[in-house]
């Protein structure tokens, strides 16, 4: 048996699989710890019996619908490289919009209090911190393997955070912020998008019922939690904004706006808390 693959061959076999061409770039770099940009310029290296086997097992499991991020163990987020485990949601391009609209608000505060509500990997409130030093940052999470992602992420990127393990508000008793963010489960129990989600972990993805459960938590605690003039915003689904709206404008929220992400979609709604 030829056990010798060339990477030409690699790619081309790889064609055959599904795998979206990329994909398969990105899973033969990360294996060989190369870029893509070597691969393409190296496309007659060979490949080791364990590497051409190791390559196969991992385009196996992408074919299968398992999301890249979760072979890689890694996924980019608003600049920063995350590690990334079935425990926790793959952060998605569409939140960089509630990252974008935090620093917005946050800009020319001294020392802002903020907490990310069900942070999962970490991704909002290390992003936040990233780019807002002078932010304190406190993220919660009802899942403590969730938790220990977003831990992890924190040390290894060194950005402090302050974790907190608990459903939305029962993570955060008698604590008040200057800003408040998250990107909460919001697909209905029934939406049929979910099965080609079903690698995720489903209390990240859906409240079950109509989508809203979280989201109506989320404002029904923020007034507790809220300095007067704080923001609370958040991320929801692209046929919820009106739902959002009205349940901002009926807790006594003000400055109701909501925000579209880079497919036009209205994806992010927040409101200004009067005190
Ligand atoms: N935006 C995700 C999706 O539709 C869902 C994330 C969430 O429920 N917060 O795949």
């Amino acid at each position: 048996m030829d056990t010798e693959l060339r990477i030409a061959d690699a790619l081309a076999r790889a064609r055959v699989s599904g795998v979206d061409r990329l994909d398969v770039q990105l899973l033969l770099a990360h294996l060989l710890q190369r870029s893509r940009a070597w691969l393409l310029a190296h496309d007659d290296a060979v490949l080791a019996p364990a590497q051409a086997a190791a390559f196969e097992a991992a385009l196996a499991r992408r074919a299968a619908g398992e999301p890249l991020a979760y072979i890689v163990g890694e996924k980019e987020f608003h600049g920063l490289a995350l590690a990334v485990s079935p425990a926790v949601l793959v952060p998605r391009p569409e939140t960089e919009l509630l990252v974008d609209w935090a620093l917005e608000l946050l800009a020319g505060q001294a020392a802002p209090t903020v907490a990310d509500l069900g942070t999962g990997s970490g991704a909002v409130a290390l992003a936040v911190r990233h780019r807002c030093p002078a932010a304190r940052l406190t993220a919660t999470d009802a899942s403590p393997a969730a938790l220990a992602v977003a831990r992890a992420n924190a040390e290894r990127l060194g950005l402090p955070l302050q974790l907190a393990a608990g459903s939305w508000w029962q993570a955060l008793p008698g604590q008040v912020f200057d800003l408040v963010l998250s990107n909460p489960p919001y697909i209905a129990g029934d939406d049929h998008h979910l099965p080609a989600l079903a690698h995720e972990p489903r209390q990240a993805l859906t409240p079950e019922g109509d989508g809203l459960q979280a989201l109506r938590a989320i404002v029904a605690g923020a007034p507790d939690h809220l300095h007067a003039g704080g923001w609370l915003l958040l991320e929801h689904g692209f046929d919820q904004a009106g739902a959002v709206q009205a349940l901002l404008a009926a807790a006594g929220f003000q400055t109701i706006a909501t925000r579209t992400d880079l497919a036009g979609l209205p994806r992010c709604t927040g409101g200004r808390w009067p005190g």
